[in-house]
C-alpha cells in the first residue's frame, strides 16, 4: 500500500477534523506526528493510537511560530528519520460582524489560519524535495467560495489557503512530485464554534446547531482517498457538503 510505513505532520490534532485523521492515518499503518498546542489531550490520542497497534509522536507547537515548527521537524527526523506529508489542519473561526471590530479576533484567524498553513509547507518542504514527492493537504473550507454572515475575515483566510494550494501544486507537482491537496469541508461538528465572541453571531447559531452536519471522519476519509491516489493522480480539491446544508 502506498501509505505503508510513511509518515505525516497532522496539525490541529488535539480536536475535530485533526483528530479524526490521525487515527484514520494510524489504523492504516501511517506513523503520524500530532501537533496542536493542548499537550494532554495529544498524549491521550497518542495513547488510543498505541492501544490499536499504530505509531504517533506528539510534539506540541504553536502554527504560527515557525521555530515550532523547526522543532516538529527536527523531532520527527530524529524519531522516523522521514517525513511524508502533512495535514496543514489548525485553524480558527471566531465569526463576527466587521462593524464589531473584532480586530484582535481577525489577525488571530489570518495567523493561525493562513500564517500557520505558510509555516507548515516551508518547515517540510526541504524534506520533500530532497525525497522526490510527498503530499501536502490543506484543509480550506466551502468558505473559500461561499461567504455567509459574519464570515467576512474567515472566508477570506480560507480562500487565501485554496488559492496558495493551487500555487503550490503548479510549482510543486509537475516538478518535484509533490502533491497538493485542498479540502473545503462544509459544516462539521467539531469544537470550532466555541472561538465565537460576538453575542450577536452567538443568537443565531441555534440554527446551525439543528441541521445534520457532517462528522469529523467524514472529513477524514477524503483525506485518506486523496493521498491514497496514484502518483499520477493529483486530487486538487475535495469540497464536501452536508446533505442538509445549502
Ligand atoms: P476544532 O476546533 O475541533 O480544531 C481546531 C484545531 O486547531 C485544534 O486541534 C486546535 O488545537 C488547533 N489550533 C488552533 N489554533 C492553533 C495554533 N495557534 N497552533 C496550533 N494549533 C492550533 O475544529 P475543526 O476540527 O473543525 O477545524 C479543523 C480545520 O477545519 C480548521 O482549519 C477549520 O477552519 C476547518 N474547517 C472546519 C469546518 C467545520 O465546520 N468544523 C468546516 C470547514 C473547514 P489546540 O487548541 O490544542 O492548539
Amino acid at each position: 500500500m502506498k501509505l505503508d510505513n510513511s509518515v505525516f505532520i497532522i496539525t490541529g490534532a488535539s480536536s475535530g477534523i485533526g483528530k479524526a485523521t490521525a487515527l484514520k492515518l494510524a489504523k492504516n499503518n501511517v506513523s503520524v506526528v500530532l501537533t496542536a498546542r493542548r499537550e494532554e489531550k495529544l498524549e491521550k490520542l497518542k495513547d488510543e493510537i498505541e492501544r490499536n497497534g499504530g505509531k504517533a509522536l506528539v510534539v506540541t507547537a504553536d502554527v504560527t511560530k515557525k521555530e515550532d515548527f523547526e522543532k516538529v521537524v527536527s523531532k520527527t527526523l530524529e524519531e522516523y528519520k522521514t517525513i511524508n506529508g502533512i495535514i496543514n489542519n489548525a485553524g480558527l473561526m471566531p465569526l463576527s460582524y466587521i462593524k464589531n471590530l473584532k480586530t484582535d479576533e481577525w489577525e488571530t484567524m489570518v495567523d493561525v489560519n493562513i500564517k500557520g498553513v505558510l509555516n507548515g509547507v516551508a518547515a517540510i518542504l526541504p524534506t520533500l524535495i530532497k525525497n522526490k514527492g510527498g503530499h501536502i493537504v490543506n484543509i480550506s473550507s466551502t468558505a473559500a467560495y461561499k461567504y455567509f454572515p459574519g464570515g467576512a475575515v474567515y472566508c477570506a483566510t480560507k480562500a487565501a489557503v485554496k488559492m496558495f494550494s493551487e500555487g503550490l501544486r503548479q510549482e510543486l507537482a509537475p516538478k518535484y512530485g509533490i502533491n497538493v491537496t485542498s479540502i473545503e469541508p462544509g459544516a462539521v461538528s467539531t469544537e470550532l464554534l466555541d472561538t465565537i465572541t460576538d453575542k450577536e453571531i452567538l443568537e443565531k447559531m441555534s440554527v446551525m446547531k439543528e441541521m445534520t452536519t457532517l462528522e469529523s471522519e467524514d472529513i477524514a476519509d477524503a483525506i485518506y482517498y486523496a493521498i491514497t491516489q496514484p502518483e499520477r493522480v493529483n486530487i486538487n480539491d475535495v469540497y464536501i457538503m452536508p446533505s442538509e446544508q445549502q
